[in-house]
């Protein structure tokens, strides 16, 4: 967590501090009109705020700013919807350091406002205008979301006045952290609001909005609308005001956006971004696909092939860390691309992207809305492209315009596309990780779109399984079980709930629950009905704390690794196991760890340990010679069987074994002796002195004069 800790404040205020609450606190009685206001100075507004917007060149105040900053000083609730990159940030993060300020917040008196946001990246954002904004200000604030050391969270999250949070992690806080009280909260803050309070998000939410007091004050945000009615019940709105109203999807999207679809069959997606990136290579591109491993994939193979600008990657399965430097990295050059999923598809301002590129379609209109929005903010100009099969564009251009978003279709020329199948191929060959990277990418993409809500768009069977493995550049088609198995079942009763639970963890792009939920919100097709009844239906949110205790209770011991033989049997590892008698009686003991005990315990396993190494190293110096007889046994047998085909050899000067049999043919004995030595004949060189030792003199006398004659 960073804390931009200023320690006192409101125990040292001075008289000129109380002179501009009073003074304030009257104009917010007669607050000016909406249109009155030209620039944040026109609003009653702190000197400090003031000071800090106009540090960053925040002179005029947006729409939307206009409208919901005077609402909420004065305490209302506010429903607020504008357009991508309208400035919702700056609309609730201003009046929620006026309320500090205003009522003389201090440092000890604990958390006053948290904001929610539905991403990690998003909640980093927030952090950093804050920071920039409220930088003369003396409260603290602090940065809660997953992935981070929570100890260090734990510790200083009551000394935090503003708390920016994901709610997986914010509850989890709630929940386990007896520093941490929610009573003090005075305003709640949902950017994204639609998306937190979405099925994903639900139950996560609503476990966090029971800790709240039922008279805090409420800001919701978004871009696209949320489901109010039922919304304002569960977040105990009061009479909130409408800001910004707006029911046309038409209006959510940016004016000076240029929106474009193409449509291309599934394999010839890789050829047409790898061409789009070689065409676009001095831009600020955004890529979105929808699962983790298509991103990791795609951008790893990029990076193998070097398209000639920098590449980015960023999704929920990396570390923390690396995500928030991608994040820096990305907003800070200008020729990049950046493949991510959908957790930078809300909220995040990344300054000047040229190109937004969906080449998975998205889930509905307002996924797309998100998506799109990343270009084209606060009146500058961008331009987004659709990627859509032919099977998905009738359903998706009939689901957008319904909330009338036009959108032109472009076609692109099959002679400007480079195709780089082979080099991928080649890539693939080389390097198995790459190559399991791409299986999972495929695999991960087919199981999206069996997922996908909507049956009209998205139809996992009839994709051309093959070809887009071919694409990927794998040569053989990865099974995908799940349809195997449901194209089999299909027509009989079938039961989905091992398939459903294996999606709901599949992808998911944050390590928070919530998003684990989000897929049970899945239309799976014909067998719905029976996923909704089999499912069970949690109520509470498991913490990790409860799934400890449960874990206790039924002494699980955690990341236990059985090994079990051919039959079935658990074989038993004596290696780990308690050989001496005090360990025993230790082992057996309730609870507690005693260091003298233990090293007692050590020193007395540490005997049984020498004498198995002592029996190990003896058996490996037997194994050793055991294997050296062998090798040395098959040596001589196949030195033997060696020189028999040994065929290239002149043997034509040594004496004719025949002249020599019979010369010497007198006793049985000697016979015997003279096929021993025809036998060495056959090895010209090495048998030598063995032959000469059984020649007679006579012999070895007319071998020495051949030996001279071939010499010459
Ligand atoms: P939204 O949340 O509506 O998508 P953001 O709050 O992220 O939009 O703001 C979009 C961009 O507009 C940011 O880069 C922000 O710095 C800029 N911005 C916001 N308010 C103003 C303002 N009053 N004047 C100039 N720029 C602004
Ligand atoms: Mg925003």
């Amino acid at each position: 967590m960073k804390v931009k800790g200023k320690k006192q404040f409101g125990t040292t205020m001075g008289a000129q501090t109380d002179r501009e609450i009073q003074e304030l606190k009257q104009k917010y009685e007669s607050l000016p009109l909406e249109d009155e206001i030209k620039k944040f100075v026109d609003m009653p507004l702190t000197q400090k705020t003031l000071k800090g917007l106009l540090d960053s060149k925040y002179v005029a105040p947006t729409e939307i700013q206009r409208k919901s900053i005077l609402t909420a000083l004065i305490g209302k609730d506010v429903m607020g919807t504008a357009i991508t990159g309208s400035g919702k940030t700056l609309a609730f993060l201003i009046p929620v350091i006026e309320h500090l300020y205003m009522n003389k917040w201090s440092r000890t008196d604990g958390v006053c406002a948290i904001v929610i946001s539905p991403t990690r990246e998003l909640a980093y954002q927030i952090f950093e205008t804050l920071k920039r904004i409220g930088r003369y200000h003396d409260f603290s604030a602090g940065l809660i979301i997953g992935g981070k050391n929570l100890k260090f969270e734990r510790r200083r999250m009551d000394q935090c006045n503003i708390l920016i949070c994901t709610p997986g992690r914010l509850l989890q806080h709630m929940d386990e952290n007896p520093l941490f009280n929610a009573s003090t909260i005075e305003m709640l803050v949902l950017d994204e609001a639609d998306r937190c309070l979405d099925m994903g998000f639900e139950e996560t939410l609503n476990a966090i909005v029971e800790h709240f007091p039922i008279d805090r004050q409420t800001l919701l945000f978004s871009a696209t609308q949320t489901n109010s009615v039922k919304d304002i019940a569960r977040l105990n709105l009061r009479d909130p005001i409408f800001i910004g109203e707006k029911t046309k999807s038409e209006d959510v999207i940016p004016e000076l956006l240029q929106q474009n679809y193409v449509v291309m069959e599934l394999e010839d997606k890789i050829t047409m971004l790898w061409s789009f990136i070689k065409n676009h290579l001095k831009q600020k591109i955004i890529v979105f696909f929808t699962s983790c491993k298509q991103v990791k994939y795609v951008f790893e193979i990029f990076c193998k092939l070097r398209p000639g600008t920098s590449l980015l990657a960023l999704y929920g399965t990396l570390h923390q860390d690396r995500r928030i430097a991608i994040y820096n990295d990305f907003t800070r050059k200008s020729n990049v691309v950046l493949f991510a999923t959908d957790i930078a598809s809300r909220g995040l301002d990344f300054p000047t992207v040229n190109w937004v590129v969906q080449m998975d379609c998205p889930e509905d209109a307002v996924q797309y809305i998100h998506r799109a929005g990343r270009t084209a903010r606060n009146k500058a100009r961008g331009e987004s492209l659709l990627v859509l099969t032919p099977t998905e564009e009738q359903g998706m251009i009939k689901e957008l315009e319904d909330k009338n978003i036009h959108i032109k279709k472009i076609h692109i020329d099959p002679k400007k596309l480079f195709s780089p199948r082979l080099k991928i191929e080649a890539a693939l060959a080389q390097n198995t990780e790459l190559k399991a990277s791409a299986q999972r990418a495929f695999v991960s993409y087919v199981k999206s779109i069996f997922l996908m809500k909507n049956k009209d768009i998205f139809n996992a069977f009839k994709l051309n399984l093959e070809n887009y493995a071919k694409s990927l550049g794998l040569v053989v088609t990865p099974r995908v079980r799940f349809l195997e198995r449901l194209l089999k079942k299909k027509g009989s009763e079938t039961k989905m709930v091992t398939e459903s639970n294996d999606f709901e963890h599949e992808d998911s792009d944050n390590d928070e629950d919530f998003l684990k939920v989000k897929r049970v919100d899945h239309d799976l097709g014909n067998n719905v009905e029976e996923v909704t009844l089999e499912l069970p239906k949690k109520n509470k949110v498991l913490t990790k704390a409860a799934a400890a205790k449960i874990a206790i209770r039924k002494k699980l011991t955690p990341n236990e690794k059985v090994n079990f033989d051919e039959d079935g049997n658990v074989i038993v590892d004596k290696r780990k196991e308690i050989q001496s008698e005090v360990p025993e009686e230790y082992e057996n003991k309730d609870g507690g760890i005693n260091i003298e005990i233990a090293k007692k315990v050590l020193s007395q396993e540490d005997k049984y340990d020498k004498e198995r190494f002592r029996q190990l190293v003896k058996q490996r110096h037997k194994l050793q010679k055991d294997k050296l007889k062998e090798l040395a046994e098959a040596n001589l047998q196949s030195n033997t069987a060696d020189s028999e085909s040994d065929d290239d050899v002149d043997l034509s000067w040594l004496p004719d074994p025949d002249l020599i049999y019979n010369a010497d043919r007198k006793t049985e004995e000697n016979v015997t002796s003279e096929m021993n030595s025809s036998d060495d004949m056959e090895e010209p060189t090495s048998k030598k002195a063995k032959l000469t030792s059984k020649l007679t003199l006579n012999d070895a006398e007319s071998i020495a004069a051949q030996l001279l004659a071939n010499k010459v």
